[in-house]
């Protein structure tokens, strides 16, 4: 199965601290939810974890299956098995979805077993078609003119791929229509898997309706503040966020 363990874990932008010690535990099979207002820092512990240089790590831990990921390179990281999902990927021009994507499953196999090129494209095909995603995406240049819908389903068709470990979304639901919405919901839960674990970052508790978590965390100003099941999430979406404050004594 699959661990996954932060302890600890600041982080800083520009000299500016804004994780303030992240603990959290995940195994295998579970999904959890971050949910949290914004600017609570949800981002930069996506970006931290996939080590965004952006972002500088100044203390804690984070173990994938009992390896240090704060010591791996970026690449490295994504090769043991870490992937993250955006609402604003890059657009990269001149490199095609294809090509992006063949070379990133190329890297995290042993040299020689390179997947076939036919394989490939059958697997990809198979795939869009599951994520009702046009087949001339595939030559695409990487989210270059994609609406944000289709987008967020090609973050959802390279998770696919990859075949993760373990899976950070940060804001995968922003901005989907319904269908859309579901489309993602339907490959996350097709992902499913015991040695897989979710980390869903969502403002809202929409995408909550269809991938059901197992555990909800509320992140407030750094750290996360409040842990439960999928309750929580209800709560929050009827409520927002003022009762956690008023009940943990946070300030604004
Ligand atoms: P969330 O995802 O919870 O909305 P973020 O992680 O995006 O929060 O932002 C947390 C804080 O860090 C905010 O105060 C934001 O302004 C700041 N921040 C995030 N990214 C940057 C950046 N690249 N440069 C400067 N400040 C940033
Ligand atoms: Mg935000
Ligand atoms: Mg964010």
């Amino acid at each position: 199965t699959t661990n996954f363990v932060i302890e600890g874990l600041k982080a800083s932008i520009e000299g500016k601290e804004i994780l303030k010690g992240i603990n959290l535990k995940m195994k295998g099979g579970e999904i959890h939810a971050i949910m949290g207002p914004n600017g609570t820092g949800k981002s930069t512990l996506a970006s931290a974890l996939m080590g965004h240089p952006k972002y500088e790590v100044t203390a804690g831990s984070v173990l994938l299956n009992d390896e240090e990921v704060l010591e791996m390179a970026v690449d490295e990281r994504a090769r043991s098995g870490l992937f993250l999902g955006m609402q604003y990927p890059s657009e990269i021009s001149g490199v095609t979805n294809s090509d992006f994507l063949r070379s990133a499953i190329n890297a995290r196999r042993e040299e020689g077993s390179e997947i076939s090129l036919i394989r490939f494209i059958r697997q990809m095909e198979a795939k869009m078609k599951e994520l009702d995603m046009n087949p001339e995406f595939l030559h695409r240049y990487l989210n270059e003119g994609f609406s944000g819908g289709e987008k967020k389903r090609n973050e959802i068709l390279q998770m696919m791929m990859l075949d993760p470990k373990i899976v950070i979304l940060d804001e995968i639901d922003s901005g989907l229509d319904i269908d859309a919405l579901k489309i993602v919901a339907n490959g996350v839960n097709a992902m499913r898997s015991e040695d897989r674990g979710f980390l869903i970052i969502t403002h809202y508790q929409r995408l909550l309706d269809y991938v059901k978590p197992d555990f909800v965390h509320v992140m407030m100003q750094g750290r996360i503040v409040k842990s439960g099941g999928p309750e929580l999430a209800q709560r929050l979406e009827a409520e927002g966020y003022d009762w956690v404050k008023e009940e943990l004594g946070i300030e604004d």
